[in-house]
């Protein structure tokens, strides 16, 4: 069986494996957790599996070995969670903590929604779609964080970054995900 996803009071979740991240601070003090974004990303683009993810979110990605990855070097980013294609479960970041993931970025007059916000990267791309066990997790990692902060709002990262952002795009199937 399966255990359950719990998100525990220290921000971490018992079912993710964790690769801890530097890329993360402190939110504004007294600020409630109520969204969670998400995300889709490959490493290289439209390349799945392998551990560059990983690498980038954790400073440690050979930014020579692909010529993508020119345009990565020095980025400072990271993610809560990453939801790989076969739907594992990774955790970068204490949700208590304010990860780099969405960057500028505006919610309903709200501004920086990494203050206030969950970052879920969903192993993908704009032009393939996503596995089913990636639903999966991230329908029990849903709850679990909705047990563990007040979210209301569920967003793409398009939706606070539409000028710059297009993910998760068109192959993430909305009506597969619910907060309520
Ligand atoms: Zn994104």
């Amino acid at each position: 069986m399966t255990p359950a996803c719990i998100v525990a009071t220290d921000g971490w979740c018992t079912t993710a494996r964790r690769v801890p991240s530097p890329n993360h601070d402190a939110r504004p003090q007294g600020t409630a957790i109520d969204m969670a974004v998400l995300h889709n990303i490959s490493l290289p683009p439209g390349e799945f599996g392998g551990d560059d993810i990983e690498r980038l979110f954790t400073n440690t990605l050979d930014c020579a070995s692909h010529p993508f990855y020119a345009g990565l070097a020095n980025l400072r980013v990271a993610a809560h969670f990453l939801i790989r294609r076969d739907g594992e479960l990774v955790q970068f970041v204490s949700c208590n903590e304010r990860a780099w993931h969405a960057g500028v970025s505006r919610w309903l007059g709200r501004e920086r929604c990494n203050d206030f916000s969950i970052g879920i990267e969903i192993e993908g791309s704009d032009y393939v779609p996503f596995n089913e066990a990636q639903y999966a997790t991230l329908a029990a990692l849903l709850p679990a964080l909705r047990q563990a902060y007040p979210i209301r709002h569920l967003v793409g990262h398009n939706d606070i970054a539409p000028l710059r952002k297009t993910d998760p795009g068109p192959f993430f199937d909305w009506q597969r995900v619910r907060l309520f």
